[in-house]
């Protein structure tokens, strides 16, 4: 398929009927993955803490330090929860957490190379707020940082904390977190170093059009240039217990993404992101009946059987789905189903 331009993007998300949206990107689909397997992967996220000095005003899950339900998991908690993650045939965990004012790079360090002396699991870890926040509390650069988490075991990074890569709506939403440049960089950094990471988009934060297209841009152009994302995951914003979400609640010109917006914008980043081979579904925040739609939108991938989830359980979402849920999911919309790791390489087929 010929590359799309901005402007061709932004005429049809804006115009492009909606199941004729969803048709191009299901060709595209299936022009990148004739196999017609769907996958997913085994793993837990582990949020090792919720303090967090950000405050994003979308984030239902961060707490300040003096708060009675702040936490910080013990090494102890983290390794049992690991140890029960690779019982369930797991292959990774994807651990993240807050921005902890106390935390320095040696707790990081010395918590990777425990995990790695105890077990043969890929570490997914430290989204771009996160990994900033190391290297500004340690005085290095970023790149002397991601050396030093792989150097300690880190195997590939989530690309949390993109929401929209648009600094003017970064600034209304989350002022203090890391700016588009900054959260780029990471991940040029990352790739530089031979990591593999994702990318991922929140949208329905009171963007536009534009922003959504600015922000698929970016990440093209990124990935045209180092060639590290794995996969993008768009999701939408989800209001409760967020100060956005109240902020907004009386605002009648603030739209919450529907369930149409989520699948159009899906098929749009199958069909701008073309150098990018995986198109995750997100049931944690659509449930699984809108994931399995999603997989004639441009998904391939129903993401992972998460064996624990807390952030978008904080915004009051929380949606339980079993590993057979996503087997029967997928099957029912004509695919095979496998298991994969982190880096997409296919484990084992669901027969
Ligand atoms: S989204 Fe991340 S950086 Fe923002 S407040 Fe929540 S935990 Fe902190």
């Amino acid at each position: 398929m010929k590359r799309i331009d901005k402007n061709t993007a932004l005429k049809m998300y804006k115009e492009e009927p909606f199941l004729t949206l969803g048709k191009k990107a299901d060709d595209l689909r299936k022009e990148l993955h004739p196999e017609n397997i769907v996958t997913f992967i085994i793993d837990r996220n582990i949020n090792y803490t919720n303090v967090c000095i950000n405050k994003c005003s979308f984030c239902a899950f961060y707490k300040e330090a003096d708060d009675p339900l702040a936490y910080l998991l013990s090494t102890k908690e983290i390794l049992d929860k690991i140890r029960e993650t690779i019982k369930l045939n797991g292959t990774a965990i994807l651990i993240q957490g807050g921005l902890h004012p106390d935390l320095n790079i040696d707790y990081y360090v010395d918590l990777l190379k425990t995990i790695k002396s105890e077990f043969d699991i890929n570490i997914h870890g430290f989204s771009p707020p996160e990994i900033t926040h190391i290297a500004k509390m340690a005085g290095l650069t970023i790149k002397d940082t991601i050396r030093k988490l792989i150097d300690a075991g880190l195997g590939s990074i989530p690309g949390g904390g993109a929401e929209v890569l648009s600094d003017r709506i970064r600034e209304a939403v989350s002022p203090k977190k890391i700016k588009t440049k900054e959260w780029l960089k990471v991940m040029a950094e990352a790739h530089e170093a031979g990591l593999k990471t994702t990318a991922t988009m929140m949208f329905g934060c009171g963007e536009s059009e534009h922003d959504i297209i600015e922000h698929l841009d970016a990440i093209r152009t990124q990935q045209d240039k180092t060639h590290g994302f794995t996969a993008f995951i768009p999701w939408s914003f989800q209001p409760e217990n967020t100060e956005l979400g109240s902020r907004n609640l009386h605002d009648s010109n603030f739209q919450l993404a529907t369930g149409v917006d989520y699948l159009r914008m899906l098929a749009l980043s199958r069909l701008y992101l073309d150098n990018i081979k995986n198109i995750q579904a997100s049931w944690v925040t659509q449930g699984i009946k809108m994931a399995q739609v999603a997989l004639r939108f441009g998904a391939n991938d129903l993401g992972s059987t998460m064996i624990e989830e807390n952030v978008v359980k904080a915004a009051g979402v929380s949606y339980k789905v079993s590993q057979d849920d996503l087997i029967n999911a997928g099957r029912a919309a004509g695919f095979t189903v496998m298991q994969r790791d982190t880096f997409y390489n296919r484990l084992r087929t669901f027969n």
